[in-house]
């Protein structure tokens, strides 16, 4: 059974529209479970009806006619029920509804399964048979799961339809993801596609016939040769089967037939990679369905030789493309280092199908001010290829093609926002205090030189977080020690006499040196940031080194220490950095000592903030991860991001046990998570007695603002009541009211984007 699962799955999952799908499922459901009947009903989207789309088994001319509203007929009460019905005799069964133009008195057992996506039914699989009989409990199982699994799929092909009316008629469409980074782009997409995955390339009319052909060409020579030169590299390491491999690549590179379809495709306007990726994928199709399993075995290798030359075509395709204006960057998984490939001038928002707002890509975003979704897994990303959109990071929402009321609606909050920018300009020169005088920091998070200018701007008064990961993700190797010296000075300088707070190297997780690769399982929960530089003495000396080096002079420099988890670390980070500080003495370098701290962002640093505050100078929180390991929930993961509450109580209560304790000891507690940037949360930790906040740039203005405009006595009271309640969603709630009722909830989001921005 398993197997049969596997590949109607992906069969379906391969199946050109949703109509060739759904012919798909029927056909394959109806074989396998050996049923007279098998049918799929969906929901249709205006009328909320279960529509027959497809059917083997009834009458053919039935499809698209046979309509159940939610609670009617058999399939409308496995809609509304959400579970299954399995009947030996359905027309005993008082739901049961006679449909005449199916031709369905002629079935009797009836066993219909939902098909859910992110909780939402979509539509219902009916398999039906002839004789009195109830489905065996095996073939209930096996609908469930199959039913189960092609839920993402058909939302998928569904929204993948929406899309083709949309490019013939002109239309509106709409999806929804994450909000991840607060703001408007209006602009065009531009998508950024992993170079060699033949699934995965977007669909593309070619502009230039003439020049996809060459390329096309070339790329096959480029491939050509490459096989050669590794066949006879691999020579005498190879037995004779094995260079056979090689030989067969070259003579399917040469294959004329193949040649030909692609340069068919390429003429009627595909771009070569298109038309390269749709003829491979029928050739590994083909040789997956073969009976004999040396054939099937050989798909792999024309999967592989397809990457290969799509490798070079789109190498070729990528330098030669510019980005335009308001350029919206998409795609599967973006990740930090996408970000430096395109000028930040054309530069207007991102998309990413995976992910979620606590990704590493999006707080880069935030601190840049892109507007981006995260999580946007319905989204056919492959084929928006320069499609015109508006990318809503306020509400997690994507309007692709959008029509000129639409647009307007947009235009309208850009323009609020700019407006809003500007009432906040003139804090910069403010301090960071409530109305009653009670004094707060308010620093920066940083990691690009853009966030420097923008910082200061801004009025930044320090840095609570250099993410020193940024210039190394955006290399091809380990930055020198002279290098990050430049790089570290630069900042140093930029906000001396103000503290500066460089975070050590914190890679792993979801940040990923591609010259550095971690392959993990469980990569949240394994070697990252502390664990890996302790283990690479040589990496973690060559930094602080760079960072002491990049402080003479200025003496402004803190070095903080990420993914703490208990006190040997701290010893054996300390002694470390003891003797790098006493080489660089030594080598004549007149440095002040700098204050060594820690970040709490796991729980066993929570329940140790004593004895660890005992042996550093300072400590900020960290409450991006401390919420991802507190609540269990990945924050990379947009399945999950809905229950990511840095809010949450049980956050709240670790932040308060973390401030107490560092308190009894006199040391100096900051934050420097998300929560520190948004108005209600900042509002929080200064009543708990954060000493420092530290945000992105942008959201600065916002905090201060919000801070200015309340009572610290009165924040202590609001604390106490919101310890009190049991639920984030109580608590956002709680926070969002706090700040209407002071008449600045506007500083959450422009006011527009409350009113329906679907109208
Ligand atoms: C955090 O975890 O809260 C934090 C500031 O570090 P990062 O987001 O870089 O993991
Ligand atoms: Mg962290």
């Amino acid at each position: 059974m398993l197997g049969s699962l596997r590949s109607i799955v992906q069969q379906v999952n391969t199946a050109r529209d949703l109509p060739s799908a759904l012919d798909i499922i029927v056909r394959r459901v109806r074989d396998v479970m050996q049923t007279r009947v098998c049918s799929v009903y969906l929901r249709d989207k205006h009328s909320g009806n279960y529509v027959l789309m497809a059917t083997e088994g009834l009458n053919q001319d039935a499809v698209g006619k046979v309509h159940m509203a939610p609670g009617e007929g058999l399939v409308g009460n496995v809609a509304t029920r959400e579970e299954p019905i399995n009947l030996e005799h359905a027309e005993a069964h008082p739901a049961f509804q006679y449909f005449p133009a199916t031709g369905e008195e002629r079935f009797s057992a009836f066993l219909g399964t939902p098909i859910i996506h992110h909780r939402s039914v979509l539509g219902v699989l009916v398999v039906q048979q002839a004789e009195r009989r109830r489905f065996d409990e095996g073939e209930e199982a096996f609908l469930v799961t199959l039913s189960a699994q092609l839920a993402g799929v058909i939302a998928h092909a569904e929204a993948t339809g929406a899309l083709a009316t949309m490019g013939q008629q002109r239309n509106e469409a709409k999806f929804s993801g994450l909000a991840a980074s607060p703001g408007i782009a209006i602009g065009r997409a531009h998508i950024v596609a992993p170079p060699a995955n033949l699934a995965t390339v977007p669909f593309a009319c070619a502009m230039d016939v003439d020049a996809e052909l060459a390329l096309f060409q070339q790329a096959l020579s480029a491939a050509r040769s490459e096989i050669r030169e590794v066949g006879e590299r691999l020579k005498g390491e190879l037995n004779k089967e094995e260079r056979a491999l090689f030989d067969a690549y070259i003579s399917m590179l040469d294959d004329s037939s193949i040649a030909v379809e692609v340069c068919e495709r390429i003429r009627q306007k595909l771009t070569a990679s298109r038309a390269w990726a749709e003829v491979m994928l029928e050739h590994v199709r083909r040789f997956e369905a073969m009976s004999d399993s040396y054939f099937r075995d050989r798909a792999a290798d024309v999967r592989d030789l397809g990457a290969r030359v799509l490798m070079h075509l789109r190498q070729q395709e990528q330098s030669q493309r510019d980005y335009p204006n308001n350029t919206i960057l998409i795609g599967e998984e973006l990740t930090a280092s996408v970000l430096a490939d395109v000028p930040r001038e054309k530069l207007a928002g991102l998309v990413s199908v995976k992910g979620s707002g606590n990704s590493h890509v999006a707080i880069l975003a935030r601190a840049m001010g892109v507007p981006a979704v995260m999580g946007a897994q319905d989204l056919p990303w492959e084929q928006v290829d320069g499609v015109d959109m508006i990318v809503d990071g306020y509400r997690g929402n994507l309007h692709l093609q959008p029509g000129s009321e639409l647009r307007r609606h947009y235009e309208a909050i850009v323009a609020e926002e700019r407006e809003l920018a500007r009432n906040l300009d003139h804090l910069a020169q403010l301090p960071g205090e409530t109305a009653d005088g009670h004094r707060i920091r308010l620093w920066v998070n940083t990691g690009l030189m853009a966030d420097v200018v923008r910082s200061l701007e801004r009025g930044a008064e320090g840095v609570g977080l250099y993410r020193t990961e940024v210039p190394f993700l955006l290399r091809d190797r380990f930055p020198s020690e002279e290098e990050q010296r430049e790089i570290y000075r630069e900042q140093l300088e930029a906000f001396a006499p103000r503290p500066v707070t460089m975070r050590t190297l914190d890679i792993g997780g979801d940040k990923a040196l591609t010259y550095f690769p971690i392959e993990e399982t469980n990569p949240f929960l394994g070697w990252r940031g502390i664990r890996v530089t302790l283990d690479h003495p040589e990496i973690f000396l060559g930094q602080v080194r760079a960072m002491m080096k990049a402080s003479l002079g200025l003496d402004n420099l803190r070095i903080m220490l990420p993914m703490v988890t208990g006190v040997s670390e701290v010893e054996a980070a300390r002694k470390l950095v003891d003797r790098a500080y006493d080489e660089l003495l030594d080598e004549g370098y007149a440095i002040k000592r700098p204050p060594l701290g820690i970040m709490i962002e796991v729980p066993s640093a929570v329940y140790q903030a004593r004895e660890l505050s005992k042996r550093v100078d300072f400590m900020s929180v960290g409450s991006n991860d401390l919420t991802q390991y507190l609540l269990a929930v990945d924050r990379n993961n947009s399945r999950v991001a809905s229950i990511y509450h840095s809010l949450h109580p049980a956050v709240l209560q670790a932040l308060l046990q973390v401030v107490t304790a560092c308190h009894e000891t006199s040391t100096k507690v900051g934050i420097c998570g998300e929560l520190a940037g948004s108005p209600g949360g900042a509002l929080l930790l200064v009543a708990m007695g954060y000493d420092v906040l530290s945000m992105n740039a942008t959201n600065l203005p916002r905090v201060k603002a919000a801070l200015r405009e309340v009572n610290k006595s009165d924040l202590d009271r609001l604390l106490q009541q919101v310890l009190k309640m049991e639920s984030p969603e109580q608590i956002e709630e709680k926070l969002q009211g706090y700040l209407q009722d002071l008449g600045i909830g506007g500083l959450m989001q422009p006011q527009q984007t409350e009113t329906s921005s679907d109208s």
